[in-house]
Parts: structure tokens; C-alpha cells; sequence
């Protein structure tokens, strides 16, 4: 047989397991620890399955209207998707041209190189300082737009307010994104920028905080301007983007978010009870703002910690090829219940407790 010309070679993204089982504790992919809201079951229950006959909307002006009122922007300046990777994969199509270098850090989410490969949109990482703290200053100066995670990943590091302004104020000839998926757990938002600067654009999920990843719902918020923008993007790639259950059920999630700011307490609470315990035993962690942390056992390796964790049905993450993590373990924070239980293992492999 001979060569098939033109057959696209890529190097994927490479998402965390999704092991199937009983007494499985999964901290490898940041899902949230607590059920959606009862709400989004009952509107489940209630859904009437004639009208999948149809096809969904074209603008999600439903889940647009609600989202408006609970974040204060207009709606027309709101954009979902299928997932916040569908809305950052049209950000990176609408807004990434000029053929310059776009900028995000080195150790950040690793889908942006993939996005940015796909693409053929040329980048540079900047690499975040020895305290894994994102460097301003290198994002000053050309560029072809800026991806910047806050509260970023895999760090769980945040950057106040008034750094990212700086870094948007000296950019405003580019599009610079702002991916929110963590702000329901620390952080502050960038939302206020919005008023002064029609060059941001954040991105938010309902993976994380509203507990609903096997849903496929985000968003985008931008300038009038941007939106027109994406908007032709998304009607060039897949207008329907957003199916009819997922939207009916994020509606649901957004009128209860009195009880997604209780659950979302919670997991801060653990999180720092956790990480305060691990810091007892010896390891390093990095001030989390996210419904992860960031951790370095000192005196077993990470890949034998996360060996024996997962021996124990217990699933954290763990980079071995990325050089500055290859120490390291991410652990998404499950329930209470759930870290006490990987507290304890973690002692006992540690030698620390009887087994
Ligand atoms: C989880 C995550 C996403 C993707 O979210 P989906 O809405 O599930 O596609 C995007 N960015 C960051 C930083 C994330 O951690």
C-alpha cells in the first residue's frame, strides 16, 4: 500500500483516567466531590422527550438570560458552549490571526498548546518563577494575544485583580483570555475588566463548581466586539453546539446557586483542612484557590505515593514527563469523608500508622 498524503499528525491532549468502580476515590480530573443540585434531577425527571424531535437553540437565549442576571453582564455578551474547551477552541480560531506568538505560562492547562498547534497559531510559554508564581512582566511587549488561567492549573496559584489588569492594560491591541474555571473556589474575577477593556475575554465551566463535567456546558464573556467575532465562528463550526438537555439543565443549576455557593464552601474548607495535614507530614503544598492542590511528598517519591494510591483505589494525578511536576501529585479534593479516608492511607504509607 503506499503513503496517504495530506493525514494530519497532532500530539493530543492527554486527559486524566476516568476509572470505573465501587469503593474508587477519583481525585484526577478536579470533578467536584458533591451531586449537582437537586434541581438539575428534578428538571431531569420533568424533561419531555418530544421535543428532542427538534433541533436545540442557535443563541442559548434561556441559559444566556440566567446567566446574565447572576453574573450582572448583558446577555448578548455571553456565549456558550459545549464545554469550556468548545468555547476556548472557537476563542482560539476567532481571536488568535496575526500571526504572531501567543503567550501563556509554561505550566498551565495543557490544552492550549494543543489548540494552538492545531491551528497553526505559532506561541511562547513563559516559563512561572520558582515559586511556580506567574511573571507579569513577560507578557509585556509583542505578542499575538495572551491565555492566562486564573486561579491557574496545575498550580492553584491566583493572580490578584490589579496584576491581571496591568498585564490587559498593557496589551489591548490583543485578545487576552482569561479562563475562569477555578473562580467558584478562590480568586478574584475578572469580570470587572469588562467595562473597561472590549480585548478580554473569560471563560467559565460548569465542570467544576456546578458538579455537571458529563454535561458539556461553559461559556465565554467578552466585549460586543468579540462576541461578533466568535459568534461567526461558531456558526462556521457547529451552530448547534449546545444540545437541548444540557441547556435546560444548566438553567436548573443556575437558579439553585445558593446551594452550588454551599457546596463549593465546603470543598474550600476540606481543602484547606487537607492541605494543612499534608503540611504536617512533611510535604510541600502550594496555597490552593482551586478544588485542587498542588503537593510534594518529601520523603517517599511522588510516582511511589501515587502508585500505592492507586493500589488502594485512590486516583490522583501525576506528571512524569513534565520536568518542574514530575515531583509532584495533583489531588483534586473529594468530600470530607473521601479525604479522611486518603489522609489515613497516606499516613500508613508513610509508614506514620499501623496499616
Ligand atoms: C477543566 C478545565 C477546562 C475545561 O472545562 P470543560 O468545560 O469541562 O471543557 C478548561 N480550562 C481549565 C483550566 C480547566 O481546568
Amino acid at each position: 500500500m503506499s503513503e496517504i498524503k495530506g493525514l494530519r499528525q497532532i500530539t493530543p491532549y492527554v486527559a486524566g483516567q476516568q476509572p470505573k468502580g465501587q469503593d474508587i476515590i477519583k481525585l484526577n480530573t478536579n470533578e467536584n466531590a458533591y451531586p449537582p443540585s437537586p434541581k438539575v434531577a428534578a428538571r431531569l425527571e420533568t424533561f419531555d422527550t418530544d421535543q428532542l424531535r427538534r433541533y436545540s437553540s442557535l443563541d442559548q437565549s434561556a441559559l444566556r438570560t440566567v446567566l446574565a442576571q447572576q453574573l450582572q453582564v448583558p446577555a448578548d455578551q455571553i456565549i456558550v458552549g459545549n464545554g469550556s474547551d468548545d468555547i476556548l477552541s472557537m476563542a482560539f480560531l476567532a481571536f488568535f490571526n496575526s500571526g504572531e506568538p501567543i503567550l501563556f505560562p509554561d505550566l498551565t492547562y495543557g490544552f492550549y498548546k494543543v489548540w494552538a498547534d492545531l491551528y497553526h497559531i505559532p506561541y511562547l510559554e513563559c516559563p512561572l518563577d520558582h515559586d511556580f508564581k506567574l511573571v507579569p512582566e513577560a507578557y509585556i511587549g509583542d505578542n499575538g494575544g495572551l491565555v492566562l488561567t486564573n486561579p491557574n492549573a496545575p498550580t492553584g496559584l491566583a493572580l490578584p485583580l490589579s496584576e491581571i489588569e496591568a498585564i490587559v492594560a498593557a496589551n489591548q491591541e490583543v485578545v487576552v483570555i482569561i479562563d475562569e474555571a477555578y473562580i467558584s473556589f478562590g480568586g478574584e474575577t475578572a469580570l470587572p475588566l469588562l467595562d473597561k477593556y472590549d480585548n478580554v475575554f473569560i471563560t467559565r465551566t460548569f465542570s467544576k463548581d456546578a458538579a455537571l463535567a458529563g454535561l458539556r456546558v461553559g461559556y465565554g464573556i467578552g466585549s460586543p466586539k468579540l462576541m461578533a467575532v466568535i459568534q461567526t465562528v461558531k456558526n462556521a463550526v457547529n451552530p448547534y453546539n449546545v444540545d437541548m438537555l444540557s441547556e435546560d439543565l444548566a438553567v436548573a443549576a443556575v437558579t439553585d446557586w445558593t446551594y452550588y455557593e454551599e457546596t463549593c464552601r465546603k470543598i474550600c474548607q476540606t481543602r484547606d483542612w487537607f492541605s494543612a495535614e499534608l503540611v504536617r507530614l512533611g510535604f510541600e503544598v502550594l496555597p490552593s484557590q482551586t478544588n485542587f492542590i498542588l503537593a510534594e511528598p518529601t520523603t517517599v517519591s511522588a510516582q511511589d505515593l501515587f502508585e500505592q494510591l492507586k493500589a488502594q483505589g485512590i486516583y490522583v494525578r501525576y506528571f512524569p514527563t513534565i520536568e518542574r511536576l514530575k515531583h509532584k501529585l495533583r489531588i483534586s479534593i473529594g468530600s470530607q469523608t473521601e479525604m479522611v479516608r486518603v489522609l489515613e492511607v497516606i499516613k500508613t504509607q508513610l509508614g506514620l500508622t499501623v496499616p
